[in-house]
């Protein structure tokens, strides 16, 4: 793909502008697919498994090319809008580290820490408790038990897994974003960051919402895990409260695409 196919896809009025900027990131589940500038790029530039693959070196050029293409633009535009990026000096990127340690310290990044190193733990500790329902699965398959459907379990707790693990670092990168931005608006009174924390915010809320409902699920697979699991639930519901406290606007962002 060469600048001028990168610049055509962007400009493409078929796709919503933004839609990319407030969402999971979880295409294979998304049904906007067919208006996202990035799920078009990606299947452009990754086209098949090889270059997909990160330990084939088709991946990596692949990559290399996209990130010459995308510093070309960003310096042409720079450029247009009269933005000088050699002005960008040590200053600015210390204030953004700082703005990134205070984020870290809030209480609610450090919860949203906390629920991805509990989420990592459970699993590793549980993993018998997978093998053996497995085992129970495979049984219940054989014998046809009646009442009982243990494909549409094992496809459950599938998906329950499959949710969990998905949104396990996200839930903390996005509030990091959020948390980030929020502070740096009110430092620099700039209301116009409203627009992206609060996007951010709502994915997070999106996140642990389907999170909690997949713990749910996960413990009428696993009732014997009660404890654990409403340890983490209560995690979760903390994070839920606070991040709605600390962006009492982010529910009713209208994300583009999804909620207009
Ligand atoms: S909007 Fe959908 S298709 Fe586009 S990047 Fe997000 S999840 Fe993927």
């Amino acid at each position: 793909m060469d600048k001028d196919r990168l610049k055509e896809i962007v400009n493409n009025p078929d796709f919503i502008p933004g839609i990319y900027n407030f969402c999971d990131r979880w295409c294979e589940r998304c049904t906007m697919t067919s208006r996202c500038a990035t799920y078009a790029i990606d299947k452009e530039r990754f086209p098949d498994e090889e270059s997909m693959d990160m330990s084939n070196e088709k991946f990596w050029d692949k990559l290399s090319e996209m990130f010459k293409i995308t510093i070309e633009m960003i310096m042409e535009d720079a450029e247009k809008r009269g933005i000088d990026l050699s002005g960008i000096d040590d200053t600015a990127i210390k204030e953004r580290e700082d703005l990134r340690k205070s984020a870290e310290e809030t209480e609610l990044v450090k919860l949203s820490k906390k629920y991805s190193d509990e989420v990592e733990d459970w699993f590793k500790n549980n993993q018998d408790i997978f093998m053996d329902k497995e085992n129970t699965l495979q049984q219940q398959i054989g014998l046809a038990v009646p009442g009982i459907n243990a494909e549409s379990d094992a496809a459950d707790i599938n998906d329950v897994v499959d949710v969990i693990r998905w949104y396990q670092y996200q839930i903390y990168v996005k509030l990091m974003r959020a948390v980030t931005g929020k502070l740096e608006g009110m430092q620099d009174e700039i209301d116009d960051m409203a627009q992206d924390y609060n996007g951010s915010a709502k994915v997070v809320l999106l996140g642990t919402d389907r999170s909690i409902s997949a713990w749910g699920r996960m413990l009428q697979h696993f009732p014997r895990e009660e404890n654990n699991i409403l340890d983490i639930l209560v995690l979760l519901e903390k994070i839920r409260k606070q991040t709605e406290a600390f962006f009492p606007d982010a529910r009713s962002f209208k994300r583009p695409g999804f909620d207009d």
